[in-house]
């Protein structure tokens, strides 16, 4: 396919170099947007054109656009790393790439070829390199990639018209407290996605449907939500963005087992959790995709076989589970601080990200 153009329209950078690098110094996690985006347009009996890498700042819509009446939205999460020759890096692309894919299909939506999303990745990480933190921090540059329904109307079919849009966010550590071990409010009511339903797809309605949840979990002072399966309210899936990995440390000399929910299509295929998985692997760590049911998380805690639990996604990378609460129970996970199996697989996997360990599966894509 040939590559789509994009042009690039960017005039000067929005912010001064010092208020940038002011916003850097302590950057939060969302709050603060580079200079430019990209935009591509989809329409019906034409394809994608018109790309453009342009100033950042405001879109316009049509009121009356699909995605602010039937939703007809799908996004995705990466980041961008300096290396240690001072490069730009993004981990792993064309896995988000592909699926945005999946996820526009699920949504009726048209797909961006895998080619144009890294082109806009690109054409954007080149042009605001200087918001990437340095090397050396455990900042990064968080890209969000998204894709509405932009045709105006109120009947309820798929949209004729798409707008896919790139926008970046300098990023710290995702929690406040980095390493600190997460509470967890295991939610036994109130279910994310069911089967046949958009769970894996990276669709906002999923977001949106997880937010009272996790107001009650906050409310309960825990920091995250654990979604239960739709149908027995039984099995674990995930949190709300982030996948859940439970360690099994195996007598003296044995190596660890590390089990996770297998992707039954109500929960998103996490990239971090397929790292993980084949980092484990390569360790000569057992590694299962099965299910696991709550009570069974708190029978094997209670034992002390089930030695940690930890939450991984792009955003927070490898985080530990610390205090797990439930109605009527509640628990802390080996001895409540982070446990010698997360930690590992938290510094490998940072260390291939920032470049200072080895590449052997080309995750790493410098820009
Ligand atoms: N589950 C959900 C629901 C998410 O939103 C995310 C974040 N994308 C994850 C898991 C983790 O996925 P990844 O490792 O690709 O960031």
């Amino acid at each position: 396919m040939a590559l789509l153009m994009i042009e690039k329209k960017p005039t000067v950078d929005v912010l001064p170099a010092a208020q940038r690098e002011a916003i850097l110094a302590d950057p939060g996690f969302g709050r603060h947007f580079t200079d430019h985006m990209v935009t591509i347009t989809w329409t019906e009996g034409r394809g994608w054109h018109d790309g453009r890498l342009v100033p950042f700042g405001p879109l316009s819509l049509h009121p009356a656009a699909n995605v602010l009446h039937y939703a007809q939205e799908v996004f995705e999460g990466l980041k961008a790393y300096r290396l240690p020759d001072g490069t730009t890096a993004l981990f792993r692309p064309e896995t988000n790439a592909r699926r945005f894919q999946h996820s526009a299909r699920r949504m009726a939506m048209p797909e961006l070829p895998v080619t144009t999303f890294l082109q806009a990745c690109e054409a954007h990480l080149r042009q605001d390199h200087a918001w990437v933190p340095e090397h050396g921090t455990e900042k990064s540059l968080y890209l969000r990639p998204f894709m509405v329904g932009t045709e105006p109307g109120l009947g309820m079919r798929p949209a004729a018209e798409y707008l896919f849009a790139l926008i970046a966010s300098p990023a710290a550590a995702y929690f406040a407290g980095d390493v600190e071990p997460l509470s967890i409010w295991v939610c036994e009511d109130r279910v994310r996605a069911a089967s046949g339903g958009v769970g894996d797809a990276k669709t906002g309605g999923n977001y949106a449907a997880s937010l009272l949840a996790q107001t009650e979990a906050a409310a309960r002072g825990c920091d995250q939500v654990a979604y239960l399966d739709a149908v027995e309210h039984r099995w674990v899936e995930e949190l709300g963005a982030m996948n859940l990995f439970f360690v099994y440390e195996g007598r003296a000399g044995e190596p660890p087992t590390i089990v996770t929910p297998p992707l039954t299509g109500s929960l998103l295929a996490g990239v971090t959790r397929d790292s993980v998985l084949t980092l484990a692997r390569e360790l000569g760590w057992d590694t299962r995709e099965t299910p696991v049911s709550v009570d069974q998380w708190q029978a094997d805690a209670a034992e002390g076989t089930l030695t940690e639990v930890f939450a991984c996604g792009t955003a927070a990378v490898l985080t530990p589970v610390g205090v797990v609460k439930r109605a009527g129970a509640e628990w802390t996970q080996g001895d409540g601080a982070p446990g010698r199996v997360t930690l590992k697989l938290r510094r490998m996997l940072l260390d291939i990200q920032r470049g200072l360990a080895g590449d052997r599966h080309g995750w790493v894509h410098r820009v």
